[in-house]
């Protein structure tokens, strides 16, 4: 309802005092909410196009709050980061991943890679590749079915640093992936230094890449220049059919987005993989 104009600057502050209260309210249950065990993970496939497999899932974490309900990761990553808590919720998350992983190939599925995101700050932690070694080792988790997800920035601090921790966690044979890219701010002169397997198309180039020029033009320069540098590439947020088709006359073998999955909890991942013929790809 529009207010007269005294009472608008009253709105205003109760409404930023408001603003900070949930806030704070929302960092003290962010703290809580890990010895609470109130984090899960949902998972969403990546498809190869080519055979209709499931060649990964990445997980996606969610905060199951006790009042708010489901939370999604964009609105309490940001915080956590802010307060240091990424780094204990990201080894939760690379733990509970593992562990999932796992029991899958235990209950005999074709083996598949999980897909874990770290933030710049989590990647860029001094121990962090010895955490990784650690967690794989305790979950039993043979390293080439872990793949991490890192986006561009990690290369904003120490590009010799990070091209190191990069050779360290790819002489454990895990894969990774770039993920959003496009969005960021590396320089191409690096991508082709970096130790990497895979260029994930950020889904802003994906979603109209059948009505933009432009967006098109990206998500075509992005594919090609993959194919030469010989990495895999992955279009992220594909929704249409138009969209795959485009995609894969470019030759984009790989695929991710509402239109095959949205994140899934891992009880409904069992379904995926007993049941998945994904009905507008054609194999043959
Ligand atoms: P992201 O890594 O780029 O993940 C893709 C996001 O797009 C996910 O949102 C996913 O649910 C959503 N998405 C997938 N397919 C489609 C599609 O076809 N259309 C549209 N519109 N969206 C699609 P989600 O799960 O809410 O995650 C948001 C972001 O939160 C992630 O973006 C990632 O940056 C961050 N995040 C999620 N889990 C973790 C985690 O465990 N650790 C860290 N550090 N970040 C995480
Ligand atoms: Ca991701
Ligand atoms: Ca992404
Ligand atoms: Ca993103």
């Amino acid at each position: 309802a529009k207010e007269q104009g005294r009472n608008r600057y009253h709105l205003y502050t109760s409404s930023m005092d408001e603003q900070a209260l949930q806030r704070l309210t929302m960092e003290n249950d962010l703290r809580r909410a890990l010895q609470n065990g109130e984090f899960l993970l949902y998972y969403q496939p990546k498809i190869n196009i080519t055979s209709g497999r499931i060649v990964c899932f990445e997980a996606l974490v969610r905060w199951q709050h006790p009042e708010i309900g489901l939370v999604s990761p964009n609105q309490f990553i940001p915080l956590a980061e802010d307060i240091g808590l990424i780094v204990p919720l990201g080894q939760w998350v690379l733990r509970a991943a593992c562990r999932q992983n796992k029991s899958w190939q235990e209950m005999n599925y074709p083996p598949m890679r999980v897909a874990v995101n770290f933030s710049p700050k989590q990647f860029l932690q001094p121990m962090m590749v010895n955490m990784v070694e650690q967690v794989l080792a305790e979950e039993d988790m043979d390293p080439r079915w872990l793949e991490m997800e890192v986006t561009e920035n990690v290369m904003l601090q120490n590009v010799d640093k990070t091209i190191d921790t990069l050779n360290r966690l790819n002489n454990l044979g895990i894969h990774i992936s770039i993920d959003d890219f496009g969005t960021g701010y590396s320089s191409l002169s690096y991508i082709k230094k970096l130790p990497i397997q895979t260029l994930k198309i950020d889904q802003s180039f994906v979603s109209d890449i059948d009505t933009n020029k432009d967006d098109a033009a990206i998500a075509t320069a992005v594919i090609n220049m993959a194919r030469s540098l010989r990495l895999n590439v992955i279009a992220e947020g594909v929704e249409t059919v138009e969209q795959l088709k485009m995609l894969s006359d470019l030759d984009c073998q790989e695929m991710q987005g509402y239109l095959f999955s949205k994140p899934v909890s891992a009880e409904e991942v069992t379904h995926l993989l007993k049941s998945t013929e994904w009905p507008y790809l054609a194999m043959g």
